[in-house]
C-alpha cells in the first residue's frame, strides 16, 4: 500500500478544516488536507441549482436524523464543505454564550475578547459585508412584514466581496483559504475518503483512506502524520473517531436548528436566485425567521410539505418563496458509526417545549408574511390549514404535532464538546481529543451547544484560536 507522509494530516476541507489548514500551512508547518468529496470549481455551477447539489452535496443534499418527528438535514462534500453551498450569512458568537460555555463547559482562555479578535481576523481575510445596495424583493418582504407588526429585523452580513458594480461573490474556503493555504506549501487530496485513524498507545500515528483516481480506479494508502486534526463536520467527524476506537464522550449531545417552513404565495413575482439576507430577530434566541432558497424545485418541494393540491400555486412559482422559523432546540441528539456502513446512523429528541416553540415560530412567520403581502401560506406541515388570513394560522398551533412535522436543519453541531468536564467534553479546551496527544478535532463539533444564530463565523473564530494555540506550544 502506498504511503503518503506529513507532518500534520488535516481530514476535511470546510470551514474547520480549512482555517486549521491555513493557519499552520502560513506558520511553516508541513500540512496535508484530505477531502472525501471532490474538487469542484466555485463557478463551475450555478448556487442552489440541481446541479450544485449533485456535484457538491453529501448524498446529493438528501440524509435525516431518526427521531420523532425525523429531522432533514443536508451537508456538504467538496473542497470547501459546506462553505461551498451556504447562504454566507455571517454572525459573531453572541459574547454571551461565550460567557455561559466557558463555565458550563469549563473551557480555558474561552473569553468574547479572544473570540471576537480572531472573528474581526477573519472577516478582514475573507471579507464580510452588508448588500451595498437596496436588497432583493424576496428579503425586503421579512423585514416590511416585520416593520408592519413592530417586530425587529436585521440585515445580517455575509462572507461576500462586492465588485464596483455590486455585484456579490461569496467568499468559500475554495476562493480563500485553501488557496492560501496550497500557496503556503500545504497539499490537498481531494476524493480521498479517511477510512479509519491508525492508533498506537496513546497517539495517532495516521490514517487508512481511499483515494478515487481521475479514471474512478480506487487506490488504498496510508497517511502517515505527527499531528492529526479531524474536521469532517459535526456528524463524520464523530463517526471517523468512533470507527476507529475512539468513542468517549463522542458523539453524544449533537445539537441543531430545527426549521419549519412556509411556501408563501404574493401577488407579485418574487426573486429566486439568492436567499434573503434580512432576519427577524424579535424571538431570538427562542427562534429566528429569515428566508430559504426559492428556485422552482425548492418551492415545489416546500409547497408538497402541506400534503394538498398545489398545481396553481407551483404553475405561479414565480410569485413564491420558501420562508422558515428556526428554534434553538432544548433536545439533542446521536451520531453513531454502524460496522460496515459508511454514513453512521443519527439519531434526534425533540422536546415538547421544542415543538411549540417551532409551532410558535411557524405562526409568527406566518403573521409576518401576511403582513408583508402574501395571499396564500403552505405550511410545512402535513394536512394543516393553507392560510389566507390571520384567521387562518390559529389552527396552526394544534397541527404542529411529532406526526405530522416536516422539519429540516443545515446548522448541526457539538458531537464533540469542547472543554475539561471529562464526563460532557470530547477533547480539552483546545480541541486536543482527551487521551491522546496528538489527535484534534477543529470544527463545528467543538462547539458545546447550538449557537443559536448562523454557526459558521463561531466555528471559524474557535478553529483559528486552536490552532495559534496548537503553535504556541
Ligand atoms: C445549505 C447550507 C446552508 C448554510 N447556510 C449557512 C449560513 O448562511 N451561515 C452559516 O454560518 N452557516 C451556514 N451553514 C452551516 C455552515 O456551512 C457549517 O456549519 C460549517 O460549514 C461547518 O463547518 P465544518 O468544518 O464543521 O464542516 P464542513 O464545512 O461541512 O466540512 C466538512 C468536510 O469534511 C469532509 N469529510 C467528512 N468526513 C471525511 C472523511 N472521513 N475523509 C475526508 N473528508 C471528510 C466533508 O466531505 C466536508 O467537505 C449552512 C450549511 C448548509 C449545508
Amino acid at each position: 500500500m502506498r504511503a503518503i507522509d506529513t507532518e500534520v494530516l488535516v481530514i476535511g476541507s470546510g470551514a474547520g478544516g480549512a482555517t486549521t489548514a491555513v493557519r499552520l500551512a502560513e506558520a511553516g508547518r508541513s500540512v496535508t488536507i484530505v477531502e472525501e468529496g471532490p474538487e469542484v470549481h466555485p463557478d463551475a455551477v450555478e448556487p442552489f441549482s440541481l446541479e450544485e447539489m449533485v456535484a457538491k452535496y453529501r448524498h446529493g443534499g438528501g440524509a435525516g436524523a431518526l427521531g420523532q418527528p425525523p429531522i432533514a438535514y443536508t451537508e456538504g462534500r467538496c473542497v470547501g464543505g459546506s462553505t461551498e453551498v451556504n447562504s454566507g450569512l455571517w454572525h459573531r458568537l453572541p459574547s454571551e454564550l461565550t460567557e455561559q460555555w466557558r463555565s458550563r463547559y469549563d473551557i480555558d482562555e474561552f473569553d468574547p475578547a479572544t473570540l471576537d479578535r480572531e472573528a474581526a481576523a477573519i472577516e478582514d481575510e475573507l471579507g464580510v459585508s452588508s448588500l451595498p445596495g437596496p436588497p432583493p424583493r424576496s428579503s425586503a418582504v421579512l423585514d416590511e412584514g416585520a416593520t408592519k407588526l413592530g417586530w425587529r429585523s436585521t440585515e445580517f452580513p455575509r462572507v461576500f466581496r462586492y465588485d464596483e458594480r455590486g455585484r456579490g461573490v461569496k467568499q468559500t474556503m475554495a476562493r480563500t483559504f485553501l488557496p492560501r493555504a496550497l500557496a503556503a506549501g500545504a497539499v490537498l487530496l481531494p476524493d480521498c475518503r479517511i477510512t479509519k485513524l491508525e492508533r498506537a498507545g496513546d497517539r495517532v500515528t495516521g490514517a487508512r483512506a481511499r483515494l478515487t483516481r481521475a479514471d474512478g480506479t480506487v487506490e488504498d494508502v496510508v497517511l502517515r502524520a505527527d499531528v492529526v486534526f479531524v474536521c469532517g463536520g459535526a456528524i463524520h467527524s464523530p463517526a471517523l473517531l468512533q470507527r476507529s476506537g475512539v468513542r468517549r464522550s463522542i458523539g453524544r449531545g449533537l445539537k441543531l436548528h430545527p426549521t419549519i417552513k412556509i411556501a408563501a404565495r404574493f401577488p407579485f413575482a418574487t426573486d429566486h436566485d439568492d436567499v434573503a439576507m434580512h432576519r427577524i430577530t424579535e424571538f431570538a434566541p427562542a427562534f429566528t425567521i429569515g428566508g430559504s432558497a426559492s428556485r422552482r424545485g425548492h418551492v415545489a418541494m416546500a409547497l408538497a410539505e402541506t400534503a394538498v393540491p398545489f398545481e396553481d400555486a407551483l404553475a405561479d412559482w414565480r410569485n413564491v418563496g420558501v420562508y422558515y422559523a428556526a428554534i434553538r432546540s432544548e433536545g439533542s441528539g446521536a451520531v453513531v458509526a454502524i460496522p460496515g456502513l459508511a454514513s453512521p446512523l443519527v439519531t434526534y429528541r425533540l422536546t415538547p417545549n421544542d415543538l411549540s416553540k417551532l409551532a410558535q415560530g411557524l405562526v409568527a412567520l406566518g403573521e409576518a408574511l401576511l403582513a408583508a403581502g402574501a395571499v396564500e401560506l403552505y405550511p410545512s406541515v402535513t394536512g394543516a390549514t393553507v392560510a389566507r388570513s390571520r384567521a387562518d394560522l390559529a389552527s396552526w398551533w394544534d397541527a404542529v404535532t411529532p406526526k405530522a412535522a416536516n422539519l429540516m436543519t443545515v446548522h448541526l453541531t457539538s458531537s464533540i464538546r469542547m472543554g475539561e468536564r471529562g464526563h460532557l467534553a470530547g477533547t480539552d479546551s483546545f480541541g486536543r481529543v482527551h487521551g491522546y496527544a496528538n489527535l484534534h478535532v477543529n470544527d463545528a463539533s467543538l462547539l458545546p451547544d447550538a449557537p443559536g444564530v448562523n454557526p459558521q463565523a463561531g466555528i471559524m473564530a474557535i478553529a483559528s484560536r486552536n490552532a495559534a494555540h496548537f503553535l504556541t506550544r
